[in-house]
C-alpha cells in the first residue's frame, strides 16, 4: 500500500477543528426542509444540489464580503429553537462521520433573534443540539466532544453582552469566545472591554485576525487583546522575509512573527477558505506550506463546510497533494489542534493518548 494518505485514510485518522462556523455548515437539504418549515422565502434554489452549488459559486468570488453575504440564508432559516437544535446535532454527527474526535463550533447568538428568541434560549437550544447530536454519534461508535464557541459581529455593538454571555454558559460546553465579520474598518481593539472583561474571568477567546486585513489586525488581537489564537493569522508571513521560499532556513522573521512562534500561538488556518475569499491565490501557494516548515503552531481547518463544499478530512487531502504531507504531518497538525483547544489541560491530554495517538498509530502500522 501506498505510504502517501489517501482521502479514505484520512477520513478514518481521529481528527480535530478549532475553526468550524455552524451557520456555515448546514446540510442543504436541511436548509430547504426549514425554510419550508418556518416559511423563508428567499432561498436562490429549491432542491439540495443546485443550492449546495449556489453556496459553493457565490463563496467563490473573490471576495470576504460577498462570501460573507451568502451566510444570509443559512441565518435566515435558523431563527427558532428547533431549527437550531436540529442543525447543531447534524453538525456534531457530520463532523463525526467525517472523524473529528474533537471539534470547537461558533455562532454569533446576536444573529439568532429575529424570532423574538432571547440569547439564552439560542444558546440553550444550540448546547441541546449539540449534546443529541453527539449521543446519536456515540451510538454509531463515532464518538465525538464539541466545545462551543460563542461568537460576537465586529460590526455590531454587542461583544461585552455576548461575552458575559460565555462565561455564564462556560460549565455547560461553552469554551470559549470570538469576534467575526468584516475585518477592515473593524479592528479588534473595537471590542477591548469585552477582551478584558474574558481576561478578569480566565476565560479563553481566539479573534478573526490577519485574513482580509493584514498585520496590524494581528498585532492589536495579541498585544491589546490577549487573543489566545488567531482565526487565520495568515497575514503572518508579510512579516517574514525568505529568500528561498523552498528553503525555510532562508527565511527571516519580523519581531511579531517571531513572537507568534515563541508563544506558540496556534494559527487557526482554513486553506480552502482563504482561497476562496482571495485571501490565497491557491492551495499550492497558500502559506500554511511555509509556515509548518518554519514550525509555527498551525492548525487545519474547514471553516465553512457548506460553502467550501468541504470536510476537514477533504482539507487534509487536498495539503497531502499539495505539499507532499505525509501521516507524520497530519498527526502533527492533530497534535497541535488539540494542544490548542479550549479544554481543560487534562482532558486535552487524555483525548491526545487515548484517541489522536492510537489512532494515528494504527493507520501509520497498516500501511507500513
Ligand atoms: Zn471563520
Amino acid at each position: 500500500m501506498s505510504r502517501k494518505p489517501t482521502p479514505e485514510q484520512i477520513r478514518r485518522a481521529p481528527k480535530v477543528l478549532l475553526h468550524d462556523h455552524l451557520d456555515g455548515g448546514l446540510r442543504p437539504e436541511t436548509i430547504i426542509e426549514l425554510a419550508d418549515t418556518v416559511g423563508y422565502t428567499g432561498l436562490p434554489a429549491a432542491d439540495p444540489a443546485t443550492l449546495g452549488a449556489w453556496f459553493t459559486s457565490a463563496a467563490d468570488s473573490g471576495s470576504l464580503d460577498r462570501y460573507l453575504e451568502t451566510f444570509r440564508h443559512t441565518v435566515g432559516v435558523m431563527q427558532t429553537r428547533g431549527a437550531l437544535e436540529r442543525v447543531a446535532a447534524e453538525c456534531a454527527e457530520d463532523l463525526a462521520a467525517d472523524g473529528v474526535v474533537y471539534a470547537e463550533v461558533r455562532y454569533a447568538p446576536e444573529q439568532h433573534l429575529t424570532e423574538g428568541l432571547r440569547l439564552e434560549e439560542v444558546v440553550e437550544a444550540v448546547q441541546a443540539g449539540f449534546a443529541a447530536g453527539c449521543r446519536r454519534a456515540a451510538e454509531r461508535g463515532t464518538p465525538i466532544r464539541v466545545g462551543t464557541l460563542l461568537t460576537a459581529m465586529r460590526h455590531a455593538a454587542r461583544s461585552r453582552e455576548i461575552a458575559e454571555l460565555a462565561v455564564r454558559y462556560r460549565d455547560e460546553g461553552v469554551v470559549g469566545f470570538d469576534i467575526a465579520g468584516a475585518e477592515a474598518g473593524y479592528p479588534p481593539t473595537r471590542h477591548l472591554d469585552a477582551f478584558e472583561y474574558l481576561r478578569r474571568e480566565n476565560a479563553h477567546f481566539t479573534i478573526h485576525a490577519g485574513e482580509a486585513f493584514g498585520l496590524p489586525s494581528i498585532w492589536e488581537a495579541l498585544q491589546w487583546c490577549g487573543a489566545d489564537r488567531l482565526g487565520h493569522g495568515v497575514r503572518i508571513v508579510d512579516d517574514i522575509t525568505v529568500d528561498d521560499a523552498r528553503d525555510a532556513d532562508g527565511a527571516r522573521l519580523g519581531r511579531l512573527a517571531a513572537y507568534v512562534r515563541d508563544k506558540r500561538i496556534p494559527l487557526e488556518m482554513c486553506p480552502s477558505s482563504n482561497v476562496q475569499t482571495g485571501a490565497a491565490d491557491s492551495i499550492a501557494t497558500h502559506p500554511i506550506g511555509l509556515l509548518r516548515r518554519l514550525r509555527f503552531r498551525v492548525t487545519v481547518n474547514t471553516d465553512n463546510r457548506l460553502l467550501g463544499g468541504v470536510t476537514l478530512s477533504d482539507e487534509l487531502a487536498a495539503l497531502v497533494d499539495a505539499f507532499g504531507y505525509d501521516w507524520d504531518d497530519l498527526e502533527w497538525f492533530t497534535v497541535n489542534a488539540m494542544k490548542s483547544a479550549f479544554l481543560p489541560f487534562d482532558e486535552r491530554l487524555a483525548l491526545i493518548n487515548g484517541r489522536i495517538k492510537p489512532g494515528f498509530a494504527q493507520l501509520k502500522w497498516a500501511v507500513r
